[in-house]
């Protein structure tokens, strides 16, 4: 008889956005002609960017002459999308990164969720409270974490770094020394982030604990403060001890058409052993290749009308950001996020918890939004407003809110 893996049993319910769905379902059917603003999940919903949608007009187009068809891309992407990555993701910010320490992937949650493989099954990870749930649940897949309190919520073998208003969102070195270390900067749902100076002082900390950071820079496109990093490899020293995930989701839309990749530096050791080798022995193994015509498209996103374009998109949804931000500020509201991200992050009014807030806003107000307890027990009390929404919803929504 076949045994399964039984650390899957462990996991948790993950219930936040079916619970969401359902109340959103069950307040639409009892109130029929009320019009819902969803501002609940980080989807994006602006189109694809004219230089993107030609670049992938074309390479369909290629795909369908034997001169220009191509099959299986190379393992670790196309050169002409690693070049174009280092030349404009670092060079530019004057990082030390080749082309060949450029993974291609499809995107950076399989990458967030797959790293943990190379490593081995006794490594504590530190982690953000609040959190992207990816890491922690790919790690109790793996068997990594321990057993579960539904009491407190969290896993025995898993540090927990609160971000509370108290420490301004700023994770501290934890008492116990990790393995694995998880920073997602811009960060996901808190919206915060912190100073390059801040940054180094990780990878000081983790070079000197011998721990790897996995950096997630989902939202680098979002950053507008002069002194935040876009890059870990902007911090001397992180060649080291880092890795970098990287996305075309945010920056560029691509949520539904796929594309990230993942920086493994050649530096990057356990003792002898390389885990630029290794990532590629997996990659290699387990990955066939980011489609050519996502590859073209992610190609297009660095050309000179691409990056213009996208400008303009992100700077579209930064507007909703202040919008949201400084509409809660009137109302009262203490909020945070929104200057460096596409997030808002706020303190439930009146004591109220996620949930009961959550209730509040869809009954009064008809608006969706995301309770922070859905993301880590420290994220209890607070609750996350997207600015991935049209601008006429954006506004619809802080109207709503401002009457309440
Ligand atoms: C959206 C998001 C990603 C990107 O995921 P993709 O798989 O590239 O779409 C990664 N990390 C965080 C924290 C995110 O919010």
């Amino acid at each position: 008889m076949y045994k399964i893996n039984e650390n899957y049993q462990k996991l948790p319910g993950s219930y936040l956005f079916s619970t969401i769905a359902k109340k959103v379902a069950a307040f639409t059917q009892a109130n029929p002609e009320k019009n819902i603003i969803r501002l609940g999940i980080g989807d994006v919903t602006q189109p694809l960017a004219p230089a993107v949608i030609e670049a992938l007009h074309k390479a369909v187009d290629e795909m369908g002459h034997a001169e220009t068809f191509r099959g299986y891309a190379p393992d670790l992407g196309y050169d002409f999308l690693r070049n174009a990555i280092v030349e404009h993701d670092y060079k530019s910010r004057g990082c030390d990164i080749s082309a060949d320490e450029i993974f291609v992937s499809d995107g950076a949650k399989s990458d967030s969720a797959n790293i943990q493989e190379i490593f081995g099954p006794d490594n504590k990870i530190a982690v953000c409270d609040p959190v992207y749930p990816v890491y922690v649940d790919s790690n109790v897949m793996a068997g990594r974490t321990g057993v579960y309190d539904t009491q407190t919520e969290t896993w025995s073998d898993v540090i927990y770094m609160p971000c509370t208003m108290e420490n301004n969102f700023v994770p501290e070195f934890p008492k116990e020394t990790p393995d694995m270390i998880y920073l997602c900067l811009p960060n996901n749902p808190t919206g915060t982030t912190i100073t390059k100076a801040q940054l180094q002082e990780w990878v000081d900390y983790a070079n000197k604990a011998g721990a790897v950071i996995i950096y997630d820079g989902a939202y680098e496109a979002y950053i507008s403060e002069t002194d935040v990093a876009h890059s870990i490899f902007e911090c001397e020293g992180a060649r080291t001890c880092a890795i970098e995930l990287k996305s075309f989701s945010k920056n560029a839309g691509f949520t539904g058409v796929r594309l990230g990749y993942a920086v493994v530096p050649k530096d990057l050791k356990c003792g002898e052993v390389s885990l630029h080798q290794m990532w590629a022995r997996r990659h290699g193994t387990k990955f066939n290749g980011a489609p050519y015509i996502v590859q073209r498209a992610g190609e297009a996103v660095y050309s000179p009308q691409g990056r213009a374009q996208l400008k303009e998109q992100v700077a579209y949804y930064m507007k909703n950001a202040s919008i949201i931000k400084n509409g809660l500020q009137d109302a009262g509201y203490t909020v945070f996020g929104g200057v460096n991200a596409p997030y808002i992050w706020l303190k439930t009014p009146d004591k109220m918890t996620s949930w009961e807030f959550f209730d509040y806003l869809l009954e009064q107000a008809n608006v969706v939004g995301t309770p922070g307890s859905g993301f880590g027990p420290s994220g209890e009390g607070y609750f996350r407003l997207t600015a991935f929404g049209s601008y006429e919803n954006t506004l619809g929504a802080l109207e709503r809110i401002q009457k309440l």
